[in-house]
């Protein structure tokens, strides 16, 4: 083993990760990022398929990206941020008040996705309590959601794997069938569905919209229940339910936003604006840890009235609206508007969706291949009629993990959830290689 992997593992407790795994697969010392590689301190070369947790947007060590954290950290690297303010958190909000649906305006830094989610929650919540309806201290969520893993984040959530051994200490959430279209109940799929699957919402809202404050909602992709994808009319159809029971639409584009979908937010697709948006992740490339709510005046302003009324958010985090962080979230908007990345991952999105159902689709154990925007998923499954799941005993995603990355490629699958989700910059070249790559894997551990 790499004496640098057997002094981690002396001292270090990685995330999501069952420490015992690390015997035979030790951690792998990353020295250097370049693009959508990383190089270990061996000199092996691994392509990024997944962003490193889907945080990378613009390649590792990007040029500008660099710079600009350089230039501010000389300048000014924190300050607190209640009563204090700064330039690029300034700059930050105007530029982003711009892009985001509309009504979104009103900026509170967190430093992490979770702890975005957890502020939105209380915003909410302190929102209707001051607006004359107490009553409203519940939340709403989907099945198979997932909102980070800190105590209230991980309530909102919903997949087993994270949240299941917790949930004596979980607050109690009211569930709404998420959507299922690979597996549709209905029999449709989302290309000539109605979203007739809304039904449990209607029901649900019926019974608990009044006693609720917010519903948190992943747009368009459950992301961590393995890429689930569903149609934008679903969330034209909460947005109609929320006004109509007085309930908050939180959006969670945590991992969503910044281009991910093929629009800057996923939102967009569905042409209507939540009331509260949570962003993290991609918001600063990938670099620094920072993450936001953006609200509307009306939220807002419930909450302005004089100190002694006791209406303030006396929310806060030590690291809010860090400038180094903000710093980067602005290079990450210049390279967004200048240099069409958008406009070329777009085309790129075509192309890759293309080869990985060409190469991927007639495999016996592929059921689905899905995609939106750059984001490609294959389900695996035991029986392609039966759409029945592998046994996740074998942990056959898991299996195809090492595999590639011994042969250089980063898939972390979800469960037996193959994915792909680059960096925007991916290029041609790269989308051969790295489906080249997991195909071989895939048929290594589940020959024809
Ligand atoms: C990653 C993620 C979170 C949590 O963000 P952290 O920064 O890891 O706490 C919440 N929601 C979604 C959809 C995410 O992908």
């Amino acid at each position: 083993m790499n004496y640098l992997a057997e002094k981690d593992l002396k001292y270090i407790w990685h995330p999501c990760s069952q420490m015992k795994d690390y015997e035979t697969l030790p951690p792998i010392v990353i020295d250097k990022g370049e693009g959508i590689y990383l190089y270990d301190t061996d000199g092996n070369r691994y392509v990024d398929v997944i962003s490193s947790w889907w945080c990378n947007l613009l390649g590792h060590c990007n040029p500008r990206i660099n710079e600009a954290v350089k230039k501010q950290i000389d300048n000014l690297e924190h300050v607190i941020f209640a009563n204090f303010t700064h330039k690029p958190a300034i700059t930050l909000c105007e530029r982003l008040s711009k892009i985001l649906p509309k009504g979104l305006c009103k900026f509170n830094f967190t430093d992490n996705g979770s702890s975005a989610i957890e502020a939105a929650m209380k915003v909410s919540f302190q929102y209707h309590t001051q607006t004359g309806n107490p009553q409203k201290t519940r939340f709403m969520a989907l099945t198979d959601a997932y909102h980070g893993e800190t105590i209230g984040a991980l309530s909102v959530g919903d997949c087993d794997l994270y949240t299941k051994l917790y949930k004596p200490i979980l607050m109690d959430i009211i569930r709404i069938k998420s959507p299922d279209c690979y597996r549709c109940p209905y029999g449709k799929t989302r290309e000539n569905c109605c979203c007739e699957c809304f039904e449990d919402a209607e029901k649900q809202f019926e019974k608990y919209g009044a006693e609720t404050a917010a519903i948190l909602v992943e747009p368009l992709l459950q992301g961590s229940a393995g890429m689930k994808i569903y149609p934008p009319l679903y969330l034209k159809k909460l947005r109609e339910i929320c006004d109509k029971y007085n309930v908050h639409l939180l959006a969670d584009e945590i991992a969503t936003g910044f281009g991910r979908t093929g629009k800057m937010f996923a939102f967009e697709h569905a042409g209507v604006s939540p009331d509260i948006m949570c962003l993290s992740k991609g918001l600063t490339g990938g670099y620094m840890p920072c993450a936001l709510f953006v609200t509307t005046d009306k939220i807002y302003n419930a909450f302005y009235a004089d100190y002694g009324s006791g209406k303030a958010f006396m929310h806060s985090h030590t690291y809010s609206g860090n400038p180094l962080a903000c710093s980067a979230a602005n290079a990450v908007l210049d390279i967004l508007e200048d240099d069409s990345v958008l406009k070329q991952a777009k085309e790129n999105a075509k192309y890759f969706n293309e080869i990985i159902r060409e190469k991927f689709l007639p495999h016996k154990n592929v059921g689905e291949v899905r995609s939106i925007g750059l984001i490609n998923a294959i389900e695996l499954v035991k029986d392609k009629t039966t759409k029945e799941p592998l046994d996740g005993k074998l942990r056959t995603g898991y299996q195809i993990y090492k595999k590639a990355l011994k042969k250089g490629v980063i898939l972390r699958p979800l469960g037996d959830i193959i994915y792909f989700n680059p960096p925007l910059i991916i290029e041609k070249k790269d989308m051969d290689f790295v489906t080249d790559i997991a195909l071989e894997c895939l048929n290594e551990i589940l020959p024809e």
